[in-house]
């Protein structure tokens, strides 16, 4: 059985949240559409080698470790979602580029029934070790950063997304 653990502050932020969205769209979720619907999302973890998902531009393919979406779903349920609508960003951009594919992933998540969920969880993940560097992505501070600014960007006359109160 999952265990399903909460910060409070995220919980708190969720509740929040989820009073916003109607209850009719509650159980929906960001689904691929139009050309990106037709994009295969194979199920292996050796292409992903380790990673939760990777994907190919050409021809456009997802690929996605079961076993890792579980690691991360255990923890932060709802942030294995934000990957996987990261690696459509890669395909959607027609970009390896790691900061544009994350800010696709957040603006189409912002616009997306419980995409917030998703994002709160992702961020969350991310800040848990936020200074650890990458060359790709920057620090997870950073990128969870980008997510907020992005998301915010998407629905800057809408719901507040991120954690942090802010004026604006
Ligand atoms: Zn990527």
């Amino acid at each position: 059985m999952v265990n399903r653990r909460f910060r409070p502050v995220v919980l708190a932020f969720l509740a929040s949240l989820l009073v916003l969205v109607p209850a009719t769209r509650a159980s929906a979720q960001w689904v691929a559409q139009g050309a990106l619907a037709a994009v295969p999302v194979v199920m292996n973890c050796n292409e992903t080698r380790g990673d939760v998902a990777v994907s190919r531009r050409h021809p456009p393919a997802i690929y996605v470790c079961p076993t890792v979406v579980r690691l991360i779903r255990k923890k932060y349920p709802g942030a294995e979602h934000f990957y996987l609508v990261h690696e459509y960003g890669h395909i959607a951009e027609d970009t390896a580029d790691e900061a544009i594919a994350d800010c696709w992933a957040a603006k189409a998540l912002a616009g997306a029934p419980n995409g917030g969920r998703y994002l709160v969880a992702v961020i969350e993940l991310l800040r848990r070790r936020p200074d650890e560097r990458s060359p790709r992505y920057g620090t997870p501070n950073e990128r969870a950063e980008r997510l907020r600014f992005c998301a915010e960007e998407e629905r800057a006359d809408a719901l507040v997304v991120v954690p942090t109160p802010r004026r604006r």
